[in-house]
């Protein structure tokens, strides 16, 4: 007997390795040159070419599901973007993506085109990060499945997180389903899936935190004060993308804080719904800064909640008391 989604995980393990991989040729040739010219055009190609091959997947094997992808085509119909057209194709060609051409890469793009909250959906982001993409930092490949408004899938592809059970292996690819745990395997090589695990440490002293690098997604100065009141002393780790919940998901850091940096920004579902599986599937918990579930069944954006707090489980209602305390929201 095979297990719940056996199907819906295979096929999105492959699609989204297959798009990171992709993702991961376009990011090693950014050259100091585009660097320096702050070029954007490598992480346009990547995203694309990523929505391209999970998208064509995913409808290939799920015809009647939707996907709400953070992209659409609509740009790349417009004659001046023909050359980033043209350069997906190439992209998707040199992947072995059969049957590609300008016409299907597009078709194949818009398929992620879904607003609406439906039973049973897909959400897609093909390059969470692009700014940890552009600086050869860290990005994600982020897909999840919803059925229901629950998460019941979801997987992140990090090309440039270290494999946990063994460092030297760059890129991971973390899995979760729900009731069956949380696994990492190598995004590159062939080798048994390990069970990942949050921390079971319920003091703040020991604990450490990610947050994102660009402080106009998360407030840095509201995450100080808190780290401050609340005792924790070492250096926050920063990084782009939902490879924070990776992080907190393998026991790398107990916390994640996304606090809000404007009022009425509404964090998007495909930020964050595999995270949030991966880790609650690990052993964690993930709530908004307020300390209510994120709800997904409100269409493209967690309309109902205010940022996100990822923790190891332990520390979470405490961290929660601060915030309230400190009235950190906006
Ligand atoms: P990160 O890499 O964690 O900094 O998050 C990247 C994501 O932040 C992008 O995919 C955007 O969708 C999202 N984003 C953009 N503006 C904001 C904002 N003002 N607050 C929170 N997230 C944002
Ligand atoms: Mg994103």
């Amino acid at each position: 007997m095979t297990t719940p989604f056996h199907c819906e995980l295979q096929v999105a393990l492959s699609a989204v390795r297959q798009a990171a991989l992709i993702c991961n040729s376009v990011q090693a040739a950014i050259t100091d040159e585009v660097l320096e010219k702050k070029d954007k055009s490598p992480v346009t190609v990547a995203d694309y070419s990523s929505q391209a091959v999970i998208c064509r997947a995913i409808s290939a094997a799920f015809p009647q599901d939707p996907i709400i992808g953070e992209e659409d085509a609509a740009e790349l119909h417009q004659p001046e973007n023909h050359e980033f057209l043209e350069k997906i194709v190439a992209e998707l060609s040199s992947a072995g993506i059969s049957e590609t051409n300008a016409e299907n890469a597009c078709h194949w793009i818009d398929q992620g085109g879904a607003k609406e909250f439906s039973d049973r959906f897909w959400t897609l982001d093909p390059i969470d990060g692009t700014k940890g993409f552009l600086r050869k930092e860290q990005y994600a490949v982020s897909l999840a499945l919803i059925v229901n408004g629950k998460i019941v899938l979801g997987v992140l592809g990090c090309p440039n997180l270290p494999f946990p059970a063994d460092e030297l292996i760059k890129g991971t690819l973390y899995y979760a389903v729900t009731g069956q745990g949380a696994s990492a395997i190598p995004l590159n090589q062939d080798q048994p899936a390990i069970p990942i695990h949050v921390t079971t440490t319920g003091e703040f002293s020991q604990s450490r935190f990610c947050e994102s690098v660009e402080s106009g997604h998360s407030s840095h100065g509201h995450s100080q004060e808190v780290a401050e009141r609340l005792g924790i002393e070492k250096e926050p780790r920063r990084l782009d993308s939902q490879a924070k919940y990776a992080v907190v998901a393998q026991g790398d850091a107990e916390i994640y804080m996304r606090l809000p940096t404007r009022a009425g920004y509404r964090e998007k579902i495909w930020d964050h719904a595999a995270g949030v599986l991966l880790v609650e599937e690990a052993g964690g918990t993930v709530t908004d800064i307020h300390g209510k579930p994120l709800e997904f069944d409100q269409g493209y954006e967690l309309t109902n909640n205010q940022g996100v707090i990822v923790t190891n489980g332990p520390l979470h209602a405490g961290l929660i008391e601060i915030l309230d305390e400190l009235a950190i929201n906006h």
